[in-house]
């Protein structure tokens, strides 16, 4: 038992990093996981990894609208509403903006912004009908508040998941359907996506050094922060923006 007994998730990135964090600590406090990624043998390996019973694996590029289309009809059959949605997929390159052709811009745009247009709006109706009321969590960044040189598109897109996040917010109050939506803005923090940085030993001194609390985060700091988001311990909270960085943006 746990905060999340008997609760439905959906999380989105959940074969590696903060996904796999976040999806084991959902399931820790009772959820029961949907682990969607497009990487099928580290979803399946995931699975396998969480405590409990009634998980399951969905393989789906979070950019195609209509495998969400799929997943929400999927999830309408089997339960008919939806307690928790995570749409943490994602992931960026460092690249001047020169270098920026249109395509990886639309690439970038397509897997960190479009994906959580995507997934709100296919799961939001299961979302309405949670018996609980839903909750919503999108990735942002620090660089979805801060800017950063070399990431113009990722920035762009972590930027626009916040101020999305907040509009959606406001849009589920309006409708009076009982759905929570935050953000989460990670800082610095070491997954399989930033273990090249993290291996150099000059980026990683360079990393450290804009951390306050003196150490580089990992993915279960953000997982209990994703797992507070999703839980009743938020209940208060709509549209806020969650800052997990050992404090690199408080300077
Ligand atoms: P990760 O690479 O360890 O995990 C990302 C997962 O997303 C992988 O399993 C990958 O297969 C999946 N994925 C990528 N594109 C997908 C797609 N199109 N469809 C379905 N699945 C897809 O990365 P991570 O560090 O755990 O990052 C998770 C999220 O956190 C990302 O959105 C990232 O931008 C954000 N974030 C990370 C950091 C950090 O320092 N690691 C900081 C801030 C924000």
């Amino acid at each position: 038992m746990g905060d999340l007994a008997g609760r439905l998730a959906v999380i989105t990135g959940a074969a590696s990093g903060i996904g796999l964090a976040t999806a084991i600590a959902l399931a820790e406090q009772g959820g029961n996981v949907i682990l969607v990624d497009r990487d099928g043998p580290g979803t399946e390996a995931a699975l396998a990894k969480l405590p409990g019973a009634g998980h399951r694996a969905v393989v789906l590029d979070v950019t195609d609208e209509n495998g969400w289309v799929d997943l929400a009809g999927q999830i309408e059959r089997s339960s008919g509403s939806l307690d928790i949605l995570v749409n943490n997929a994602g992931f960026g390159t460092f690249r001047s903006i020169a270098d920026t052709t249109l395509d990886h811009w639309r690439a970038i745009i397509a897997v960190n912004l479009d994906s959580v247009f995507l997934g709100c709006r296919a799961l939001l109706p299961m979302l309405a009908n949670s018996p609980v009321g839903g909750a919503i969590v999108n990735m942002s960044s620090i660089r979805g508040i801060a800017g950063g040189a070399n990431a113009a598109s990722y920035c762009a897109a972590k930027g626009g998941v916040r101020l999305f996040t907040k509009a959606l917010a406001l849009e589920c109050a309006a409708l009076g359907n009982r759905v929570r939506a935050n953000s989460i803005h990670p800082g610095h923090i070491e997954t399989p996506l930033t273990a090249a940085a993290h291996g150099d030993p000059a980026v990683h001194a360079r990393l450290l050094a804009d951390v306050p609390m003196g150490r580089i985060g990992t993915a279960e700091d953000i997982a209990q922060a994703i797992v507070f988001l999703a839980s009743d311990r938020s209940s208060y909270m709509t549209g806020a923006e969650l800052v997990v960085d050992g404090g690199s943006t408080a300077q």
